[in-house]
């Protein structure tokens, strides 16, 4: 198939604000698609490639397009081909050759053509949103149940080659994607609410379970007989790392078993250790041993997945967690349930006295939506926090001359594409953190001027703040204040940051 075709289909789609026809649009597409092509395809209208970065800077990719062919005739898989080359190409003088490749494709390519490549390698297509659409799309081109195929490409944590077994095989191909013990899947995030009556309101069942909320480390537990695995929220194996995890996941009753949870230091007066001081645990070469005396983990289970042979992702929150309550002993995380927004405010008031972040309210009849920032967990914290990105920053004064300071705070308008911008700030930086985060926005640089420093936007950070302003200073029209900077989310990807919606959203606009 042609690239203007997934480019026709592409701004069709993003023109008409109707479902059922962005559905169509996409269906009928799939429908042409070779088996080969099927994978790359679903990619581009999602906004991603294959081979993830090809290694061209901002810069270049912003001022690529050049003078554009008449007609088309770029092919899908020559494209993909073309940025596999690329991604290929090392050694010296690679930086220019890369460049070559993908101006002789850009050469090749209509002006419709090269806008939408450019924007696909920039990240600018990536729309979260998208994915719901393209899912019904699948559904309707194979013929299977929406269901089925959501619940595949939630456990494959990829959509892709789902798409590519779903439309070669049909739905009898969906069966391999079905909780397997040692295949850890994406863990379930949560929404933002502001305070506990509005999470009370958003979940809207009148009950709601409400747990403590701990800053520390994510973790799946898989677990058949005395074999465990521990893995991160980012799905990597650490489980060399807390031997004593391992030692009380072994300890508890049941055989094979898939746990969720948050592991912690606790400090000898049962207060947690700062998030920083926790995560030392899983640095590069340390000596176990010697750390897990001076810096022990606690795990606290909250969601059970798997339990001897069963899956329970489908089952309701409220059975799961009553399973896990038989099992999980006092490594259960501290919980109650509410329907009453005061007793929920004392126990927010509980988890923050004892030092933990706030607390997670979650729907009693939610299925675990792997991978997925639903609504059916919602954090409250006291100060509000929002996870933004820094888009530049300013070097600093006096003190901090030599450094960047002042950081460009901003979010993903996951409806207009691109980024808003919501303030600046320099509070709330220690000195190892303007070390660290001069050093690492230099490697994003794009380009720069007297002042500032401008950089992809890639780096994900924690901020703090007392309320969202309407503002006119920035073009998105707000304005965050009082903003200070809580912690660097190197665990997190730019495409997990919040996005402009949920700040509007928290903003009430
Ligand atoms: P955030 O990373 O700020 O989006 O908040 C979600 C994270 O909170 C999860 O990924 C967990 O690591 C952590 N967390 C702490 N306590 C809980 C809990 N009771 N339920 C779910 N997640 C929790």
């Amino acid at each position: 198939m042609l690239l203007a075709a997934v480019v026709e289909t592409s701004r069709r789609v993003s023109e008409t604000s109707r479902r059922l026809e962005k559905v169509d649009l996409l269906a009928r597409l799939l429908l042409e698609l070779r088996p080969e092509e099927i994978e790359i395809v679903v990619r581009f209208l999602a906004g991603s490639i294959r081979q993830g970065r090809i290694g061209i800077g901002y810069a270049t990719l912003r001022d690529a397009q050049g003078s554009a062919a008449e007609t088309p005739s770029l092919e899908i898989a020559e494209v993909d081909r073309t940025f596999q080359s690329i991604v290929e190409t090392s050694g010296s003088g690679s930086q220019r050759q890369r460049s070559q490749l993908l101006h002789q494709m850009l050469s090749r390519a209509t002006q419709a053509e090269q806008q939408f490549l450019v924007r696909l390698l920039m990240g600018e297509l990536r729309q979260g949103a998208l994915e719901a659409v393209m899912l019904e799309a699948l559904a309707k081109a194979s013929g299977a149940a929406v269901e089925r195929v959501r619940r595949a490409v939630m456990l494959a944590g990829d959509i892709a080659p789902v798409a590519r077994a779903l439309l070669e095989q049909g739905e009898a191909a969906l069966a391999q994607y079905d909780v397997q013990l040692f295949r850890p899947v994406q863990p379930m995030l949560a929404g933002t609410a502001d305070d506990v009556g509005e999470a009370l309101a958003d979940l809207g069942l009148g009950e709601a379970a409400l747990e403590f909320k701990l800053d520390g480390a994510r973790v799946q537990v898989h677990r058949s007989g005395d074999d465990v695995v521990v893995y991160s929220r980012s799905l990597n194996d650490v489980t060399a790392a807390v031997p004593e995890v391992v030692e009380a996941v072994r300890a508890l009753p049941g055989k094979d078993l898939i746990l969720d949870g948050e592991v912690l230091s606790l400090q000898p007066n049962g207060r947690p250790q700062p998030f920083q001081v926790t995560m030392r645990r899983f640095g590069r070469k340390l000596d176990v041993h010697r750390m897990r005396s001076e810096l022990p983990m606690t795990p606290f289970w909250f969601d059970l997945l798997y339990l001897n042979g069963g899956n329970l992702l489908d089952e309701p929150q409220s059975r799961r967690f009553a399973t896990l309550s038989e099992i999980a002993g006092a490594s259960l995380i501290p919980h109650t349930t509410t329907s009453n927004a005061e007793r929920a405010g004392e126990f927010l008031e509980q988890s923050l006295n004892r030092g933990h972040e706030g607390i997670m309210a979650k729907a009693i009849d939610a299925r675990y939506a792997a991978g997925a920032r639903g609504q059916s967990w919602l954090k409250v914290k006291r100060a509000r926090t929002l996870d933004l990105i820094i888009l530049a920053a300013e070097w600093g004064h006096g003190r901090r001359h030599g450094w960047l300071s002042n950081l460009h705070l901003g979010v993903p308008d996951v409806e207009k594409g691109g980024f808003a911008m919501l303030g600046k700030t320099f509070k709330g930086l220690t000195d190892e953190m303007l070390a660290w985060q001069t050093q690492e926005l230099l490697k994003i640089e794009i380009s720069r001027d007297s002042y500032t420093v401008y950089v992809e936007p890639k780096l994900v950070v924690e901020i703090a703040f007392n309320e969202i302003q309407v503002s006119p200073r920035y073009p998105s029209g707000l304005a965050l204040r009082f903003a200070r900077v809580k912690r660097y989310r190197t665990d997190k990807t730019a495409a997990q940051a919040d996005t402009f919606q949920t700040v509007q959203r928290l903003a009430g606009a």
